[in-house]
């Protein structure tokens, strides 16, 4: 039996587990009815960044940031070329890999495996590449013979399908001592050139389609496995024979892929639910976000069946399928967050990053200032954009019409999904805001109690050097209390960047019906904060050198109070996302707001903010009068 070569588990006890490189691609529009009417909900940034219209608000976008990002312009050699290509060789070394489509059905996932007779796809180039690379090593002569082999299944509804015996029934999948994954009594069959490959898999292809009756239904629900095993035996002695294999997949639609949130994950009621993807998406984000703990191989024949070929030592490689229509926003979205969830980590250095030069080609743009052009109120808004939209000339995302209730229903349950991966880090730093309230309790006392002895001794009126000398010590090295909160709070992760299309939201106060009579000081303080309030932790600020203590008078108090109760929900229920687009709260106070409203519960009042660590009167009222004034101005 052939051995898999454990290149990488590395010392003993120390195994290297491989992340899945993700790259994206968007297909170009495939309905000419829909380039008119709706328009592109998804665009590209650059070689590895897209944006997707936030569905919470259409004046924002969702970045995300990939291994690779392919533009609906890009071939499919250039899909090959950089995605693919490069984890090759080391099937040749007794490696294994796994390359997958991913997305929703009719967004490329079989155009971009298989690809047509004219513009061939990842399969063909890849078993032509690993013909090549097998053809190269013979010809130095390495002192190894090289053989081929292919092997097709199909895996529905969590059977274990061969196609290249029809008629077969569910196979078991089965480990070996060595850990080697194997299907005993799947069709292995010799392959001697690209063109035997041809002969065996072109009917095994269709025979995947037409032994179903309900055809689409079907092939968009099972997974799609081809696998090229390449062994390498030594000729000579001790005659060691290693294996690679090669994965190749085209899954199931992720549309089928519905984890309903409020009431979790609903396997049971839905069959539309499929496992093996369901699971998938577990195995890669485990293995990508590198937690350490178990991944769910088990729980599935996919992953079952890739166990050998996804992580551990195995490269692999998820290109997930995305298509612009708007009709497709909530399954984009969704494989979106799928695929940028196993981007977590990496990707953490970029998360900050908010302002972008958009690499799109020139013919791409003038499609989309064409598409722009069916709706002229973006564009409006955008002309009063300010410098990101310098640095951003592709026209705006379109915000359709509001997704119907039912997409919305899914939109809500997926986000409330998504928290869950979240929570540990909310705990996290829930413990770090503890653990920061206790120094901080621990310091004011310690403070108390020198102040208590400082005013002793002053009545005493017996200070001695010694003394004095320690009254010094109380003034100057007691750490600040403030500051010590504020940096207590570790980052956290987040794996899309919320950039507002416009820079400034904030209207003029002169258009805006509510306030009276703007004085020149208002607009002034607002201006202020609109500059220093991206993305900036700016509620220490001082922006108001001039108190304009009636600015509440001189607005409609059932707006005012509308406001508030606005501003309170966000408190209360805002995400971290949310409670950073108040203004004047930045990442730390709002983590700050998380953790006390976490031990605390609810805030009954605004006024409440003011027993947070470092918001002081004067910054609530700055804080208070900044929201209030922003959220009528919009
Ligand atoms: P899926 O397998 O994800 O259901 P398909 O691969 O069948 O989707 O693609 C749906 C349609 O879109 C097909 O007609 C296919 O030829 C076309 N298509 C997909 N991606 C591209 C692309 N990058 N360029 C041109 N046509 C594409
Ligand atoms: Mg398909």
């Amino acid at each position: 039996m052939a051995q898999r070569v454990a290149v990488n588990d590395g010392a003993a006890g120390s195994k290297r587990t491989s992340r899945v490189r993700v790259a994206v691609r968007l297909r170009p529009y495939m309905d000419k009815q829909d380039e008119k009417s709706e328009g592109s909900c998804v665009r590209g940034l650059g070689p590895q960044k897209l944006e997707i219209i936030n569905w919470r608000n259409a004046t924002e976008t969702l970045q995300y940031q990939f291994d690779v990002f392919h533009g609906e312009e890009t071939t499919q050699q250039e899909v090959f070329l950089t995605s693919v290509k490069p984890i090759l060789p080391h099937i040749l070394n007794g490696q294994n890999a796994s390359v997958f489509a991913y997305g929703p059905t009719g967004a490329g996932k079989t155009h971009t495996m298989l690809g047509s007779q004219e513009q061939p796809g990842v399969i063909p180039r890849a078993v032509k590449e690993v013909f090549n690379l097998v053809g190269a090593q013979k010809k130095e002569q390495d002192g190894w013979e090289y053989s081929i082999g292919m092997s097709y299944l199909e895996i529905y509804n969590e059977k274990v399908l061969d196609l290249l015996s029809p008629g077969s029934q569910d196979l078991p999948i089965r480990e070996d001592k060595d850990r080697n994954i194997l299907i005993p009594g799947l069709t292995h069959t010799p392959l001697s050139s690209f063109a035997d490959f041809d002969t065996h898999f072109i009917p095994a292809s269709l025979n995947r389609t037409t032994a179903s009756t309900k055809l689409n239904q079907r092939s968009s629900r099972s997974h799609a496995i081809l696998l090229i095993k390449v062994v390498k035996s030594q000729r000579g002695p001790p005659h060691r024979q290693q294996t690679g294999k090669l994965y190749l997949v085209d899954l199931a639609g992720s549309e089928d892929n519905r984890r309903t949130g409020n009431q979790g994950i609903r396997l049971k009621e839905s069959g539309a639910i499929n496992l093996s993807l369901f699971t998938l998406s577990k195995v890669v984000d485990a293995l990508n976000t590198g937690a350490g703990g178990r991944v769910p191989y088990r729980d599935s024949k996919l992953t079952r069946l890739l166990q050998d070929s996804l992580g551990g030592s195995a490269h692999s490689v998820m290109i997930t399928n995305i298509a612009p229509e708007y009709k497709y926003y909530f399954d984009t979205f969704s494989a979106l967050n799928f695929a940028a969830k196993s981007k977590q980590i990496v990707n953490r250095p970029f998360v900050r990053e908010t302002v972008l030069a958009p690499t799109i080609a020139p013919g791409k743009r003038t499609r989309e200032e064409q598409e722009a052009g069916g709706s002229g109120e973006p564009q409006n808004k955008r002309s009063k954009e300010g410098k990101k939209a310098e640095h951003s000339p592709s026209p705006p995302l379109h915000p359709q019409s509001s997704p119907d209730s039912s997409v919305l229903d899914r939109l809500l349950a997926l986000e409330k999904m998504m928290m869950g991966s979240a929570e540990r880090e909310r705990l996290n730093l829930l413990k770090t805001v503890a653990q920061s309230r206790k120094e901080i309790q621990m310091l004011k006392e310690k403070q108390k109690e020198l102040e208590d002895k400082a005013n002793m001794f002053n009545k005493q009126k017996e200070t001695t050097e010694k003394e004095s000398k320690d009254a010094l010590l109380f003034k100057t090295d007691l750490p600040p209390l403030h500051r010590k909160q504020s940096t207590a709070a570790k980052p956290r992760k987040q794996q899309a960047v919320v950039t507002p299309l416009q820079v400034s939201q904030v209207q003029p106060l002169q258009q805006c019906a509510v306030v009276c009579k703007p004085s020149q000081t208002l607009v002034k303080k607002k201006r202020v904060q609109t500059e220093v309030c991206d993305g900036k932790e700016n509620i220490g600020v001082d922006l108001h050198p001039v108190e304009d203590v009636n600015w509440e008078s001189r607005l409609d108090p059932a707006l005012l109070e509308q406001s508030r109760k606005k501003i309170l929900q966000t408190l209360n229920s805002g995400s971290l996302k949310e409670l950073k687009s108040l203004q004047q709260i930045g990442d730390k106070k709002a983590k700050l707001i998380m953790g006390w409203r976490e031990i605390n519960g609810d805030f009954t009042q605004v006024e409440d903010l003011k027993k947070i660590e470092g918001v002081t009167v004067k910054r609530f009222s700055s804080f208070i009068k900044a929201n209030i004034l922003s959220s009528m101005g919009k």
